[in-house]
């Protein structure tokens, strides 16, 4: 998908502050943070929503959960709490059509966010 914003950070034709890759997943940094946190996790396989998950992507999708989990344990914020979210579709705002988990914390999260 040459025209999708997380598949050409993917491919490294696109900067992002990367944390962590594995084979199924890369974290980067959101570029307008909305807390002093904020992640997204984004498997490497091009999947625009939840809407777009098969059965056989469900392994997939618990993968990105583990990593919010390592992550926000490396990014100190497990015991004060963190936010980890996938919008889908017009009513969640999602912009990015490109599945991502926000992993958001670092400070007390509004509700809704707007
Ligand atoms: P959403 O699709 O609404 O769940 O959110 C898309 C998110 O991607 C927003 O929080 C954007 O700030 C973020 N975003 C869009 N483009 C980039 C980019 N090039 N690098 C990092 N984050 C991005
Ligand atoms: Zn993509």
């Amino acid at each position: 998908m040459a025209e999708c914003i997380f598949c050409r950070i993917i491919a490294g034709q696109a900067p992002a502050k990367v944390y962590y890759r594995d084979e199924q997943a890369i974290a980067f940094q959101d570029i307008h943070p909305v807390a002093p946190v904020h992640l997204l996790i984004v498997p490497i396989k091009h999947i625009e929503s939840l809407n777009a998950m098969t059965e056989e992507d469900k392994p997939l999708i618990g993968h990105l959960f583990w990593l919010a989990r390592q992550l926000a344990a490396q990014q100190g914020i497990a015991q004060s709490g963190y936010r980890s979210i996938i919008n889908t579709g017009p009513d969640s705002g999602q912009a990015v059509f490109h599945i991502h988990l926000h992993l958001i914390g670092g400070q007390r999260v509004r509700f809704p966010m707007g």
